[in-house]
């Protein structure tokens, strides 16, 4: 008979915690960060420092063990509320390309809103946002639409909200987004040129390819809604 008497151990220690969403249980869980400590045991009993190992996250729910990149993937909380920040941010660009004036415009960007979370969104607020956006960029008119949709602003704002979520969504949720937006454009008849250009930075920042976002504008705009 073998009788194991030394080998290496290692202890975790704790050096931080927090939120994340855990790939073994599937969900939002609270994380331990650990960094381990590689001892020499002899008989279990640690003796020798060797050196530290990690850091990893412990899930508190399953336990399991993950690289810290486990932390890169937004929890299910942060996920939605990203998404809904992104419709919000197309609604705007959208009514900042195409004008406020149209009542139909402005109901199907409010419904569409509350359907991404903001549940107490309403028509009057959106007109504001967008005449500030419009007031910030310098362009007196949104309507003309020879004007450059709000410019680089808004373009910086769409990337900002819409890139960090394109690693997370598949093509079919990213394109949903794409064509809430086409929805907007279209409630008052044909896209306007500034409309085609907001929504092809929309699908540029979603990482859709240039032939599918004119594709999937040409189907919604096909589609009687
Ligand atoms: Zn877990």
């Amino acid at each position: 008979m073998k009788l194991r008497i030394c080998g290496i151990r290692t202890v975790w220690d704790p050096v931080g915690d927090g939120e994340f969403f855990c790939p073994g249980c599937g969900g939002d869980r609270n994380y331990r960060r650990l960094t381990g400590r590689r001892r020499f045991a002899v008989l279990g009993v640690p003796m020798l420092r060797r050196g530290t190992v990690g850091p990893v996250v412990e899930c508190a729910a399953c336990r399991e063990h993950f690289g810290t990149d486990a932390l890169d993937h937004p929890t299910t909380t942060r996920l939605s509320a990203m998404l809904r920040d992104a419709v919000h941010t197309v609604a705007l660009g959208v009514l900042a390309a195409g004008g406020t004036t149209s009542r139909t415009v402005l109901e199907t960007a409010a419904t569409i809103v509350r359907g991404a979370g903001f549940d107490d969104c309403t028509e009057d607020q959106l007109c504001t946002v967008v005449e500030v956006l419009a007031a910030d960029t310098g362009h007196g008119s949104a309507f003309d639409p020879a004007a450059e949709a709000c410019g680089a602003a808004l373009a910086i704002e769409l990337h900002e909200a819409l890139e960090p979520l394109g690693p997370h969504l598949a093509p079919a949720g990213r394109e949903s987004i794409l064509l809430q937006g086409a929805r907007i454009a279209l409630a008052d008849g044909p896209y306007g040129q500034a409309e085609r250009e907001v929504l092809t930075t929309v699908g540029g920042a979603l990482q859709l390819c240039a032939q599918d976002t004119a594709r999937l504008l040409a189907e919604a705009a096909r589609t009687p809604s």
